[in-house]
C-alpha cells in the first residue's frame, strides 16, 4: 500500500509518498511560493538527485497536480500511474474539540473543518484547499485528516482552562488546545521503544524545539499538559513568537505604539521571540554563532530560551509527579548540542545527567544521558509524516 502524505501551508505543499510494506519513503518534495511569483517544485525521488521544476503555480490544485505529475514522471517518477496511490493522509492543524483522533474525510468532517477555521485562520484554510484539490484530482481515493491538536485532547480541564470567565470557553471555545501533537506522540512512543518499556508505565517530557517550539507532559502515553495554548503563540519563547507574556502588555503596547489588532498580532508572532531579543535572526544557528563571537544579546536570547524550557520541565515534573525520560526533537532539539547542554545544565536536582560525549550527536536517535542518570535523556528525530501515513493506513485498511 502506497500512501501520499500532504502538508499544505498558505503558500506551500510538503509531500511524501510512503510505501507501507516497509515504511520507506519513495519520494518527497516541496512546492513553494504558491500564488507568488517564482513558484517552484523541488522533488526528490528516493536516493536519486533532486529535480527542481519552476512553473506558474497559481493555486494548491495546480500544486497538487504538479506533485502527481512528478511522482508519475517517466524520468524522475517513482510510480507508473496515480492508481498506485491507495490513500492520502493530510496534516490538519486545528481540530478543536471536534477531533481527538485522526479521521476519514467525509462531507460531515469537511463541514466540521470549516467550523474550525475561526480557531486557525492561517492554517486550516490551506489544509482544506489541499483536501479539496486531492478529491478533485484523485476522485474515490480515501483521505484522512491527522490533527496537530488531537493528541492533546486528553488534557484535563484544570490544564486547559484559562482563568477567564467560563462563558468565554462555552461561547467561543477559548481554552488551551496545544499543537505539534503528532510529533509529541511519535517521539514519546519511540522513547518507550528505546527504553524497552511500555508507554503506559512512563512519564515523559517531550521537547519539540524548532522554529515553533512546545513541550508536552506525556503521562502513561497521554498528553496531560502542553505549552502551546489557544494558538501556537503561547508557551516558550520561539524563533519569532513571544510565548507567554503578561496579557496587560498587549493593550499597553497598542496604546503606546498606536497599533491595530493585526499589527500587535504581527509584532508578537513575527517580530518577537529570539529574533526580537537578539536583534540578529530567528535562526538559532545564526544566534549561536553570534554568541560564540561574544554578542551579548545573542547570549541573552539563548539563555532566555533555555531558562524557559527548564522552567516548563520543572512544571511538568510537578504535573506528573516525577519524570522518567526527557526527549529532544525538531530542528533545534535534534541538532543543537550546545542548547541541549544549556537546558540540561541545572536539571541535576532531578537525577538528570547529560553525557557530553553522547550528546555530541545531530539528527540521530540516541540516548544522551550519562550512565546511572535516573532520568533518561534522548535525542529522537521526529517523523510526523510517518505517523500520518500509519494512521491513514489503519483508518483506510478496510476501504481499499
Ligand atoms: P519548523 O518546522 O518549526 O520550521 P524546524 O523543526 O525545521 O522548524 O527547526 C528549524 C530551526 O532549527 C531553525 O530555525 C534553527 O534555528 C534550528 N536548527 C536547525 N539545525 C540547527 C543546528 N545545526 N544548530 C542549531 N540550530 C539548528
Amino acid at each position: 500500500m502506497k500512501i501520499l502524505v500532504v502538508n499544505c501551508g498558505s503558500s506551500s505543499i510538503k509531500y511524501q509518498l510512503i510505501d507501507m510494506t516497509n515504511e520507506s519513503v519513495l519520494a518527497k518534495g516541496l512546492v513553494e511560493r504558491i500564488g507568488i511569483e517564482g513558484s517552484v517544485l523541488t522533488h526528490q525521488p528516493g536516493d536519486r538527485n533532486k529535480v527542481v521544476l519552476t512553473a506558474d503555480i497559481k493555486n494548491h490544485s495546480i500544486g497538487i497536480q504538479m506533485v502527481l505529475e512528478a511522482l508519475t514522471h517517466k524520468d524522475h517518477g517513482v510510480i507508473k500511474t496515480m492508481k498506485e496511490i491507495s490513500a492520502i493522509g493530510h496534516r490538519v492543524v486545528h481540530g478543536a474539540e471536534k477531533f481527538a483522533d485522526s479521521v476519514l474525510i467525509t462531507p460531515a468532517v469537511m463541514e466540521a473543518l470549516e467550523e474550525c477555521i475561526e480557531m486557525a485562520p492561517l492554517h486550516n484554510p490551506p489544509n482544506i484547499l489541499g483536501i479539496n484539490a486531492c478529491a478533485e484530482l484523485m476522485p474515490g481515493v480515501p483521505q484522512v485528516g491527522v490533527f496537530d491538536t488531537a493528541f492533546h485532547q486528553t488534557m484535563p480541564k484544570h490544564a486547559f482552562l484559562y482563568g477567564i470567565p467560563f462563558e468565554a470557553y462555552e461561547k467561543y471555545g477559548l481554552r488551551r488546545y496545544g499543537f505539534h501533537g503528532t510529533s509529541h506522540r511519535y517521539v514519546s512512543q519511540r522513547a518507550a521503544e528505546m527504553l524497552g518499556q511500555h508507554l503506559t508505565s512512563l512519564r515523559i517530557i517531550t521537547c519539540h524545539l524548532g522554529n515553533g517550539a512546545s513541550l508536552a507532559a506525556v503521562k502513561h502515553g497521554k498528553s496531560i499538559d502542553t505549552s502551546m495554548g489557544f494558538t501556537p503563540l503561547e508557551g516558550l519563547v520561539m524563533g519569532t513568537r513571544c510565548g507567554e507574556i503578561d496579557p496587560a502588555i498587549i493593550p499597553f503596547l497598542m496604546k503606546k505604539e498606536n497599533m491595530t489588532p493585526d499589527q500587535i498580532d504581527n509584532y508578537l508572532n513575527k517580530k518577537s521571540g529570539v529574533l526580537g531579543l537578539s536583534g540578529i535572526s530567528s535562526d538559532f544557528r545564526d544566534i549561536e554563532n553570534a554568541a560564540k563571537e561574544g554578542n551579548e544579546r545573542a547570549e541573552l536570547a539563548l539563555e532566555v530560551f533555555a531558562y524557559k524550557v527548564r522552567k516548563y520541565i520543572g512544571g511538568y515534573v510537578a504535573a506528573m509527579g516525577g519524570v522518567d525520560a526527557i526527549v529532544f526533537t525538531a530542528g533545534l532539539g535534534e541538532n543543537s548540542i550546545s542548547m541541549r547542554d544549556l537546558i540540561c545544565n541545572g536539571l541535576e536536582y532531578l537525577g538528570t545527567r547529560i553525557d557530553p560525549v553522547k550528546n555530541n550527536v545531530r539528527g540521530k536517535a540516541q540516548e544522551i544521558s550519562a550512565d546511572g542518570s535516573k532520568v533518561k535523556i534522548f535525542v529522537i528525530p521526529t517523523n510526523e509524516e510517518l505517523v500520518i501515513a500509519r494512521d491513514t493506513k489503519e483508518i483506510c485498511a478496510n476501504l481499499i
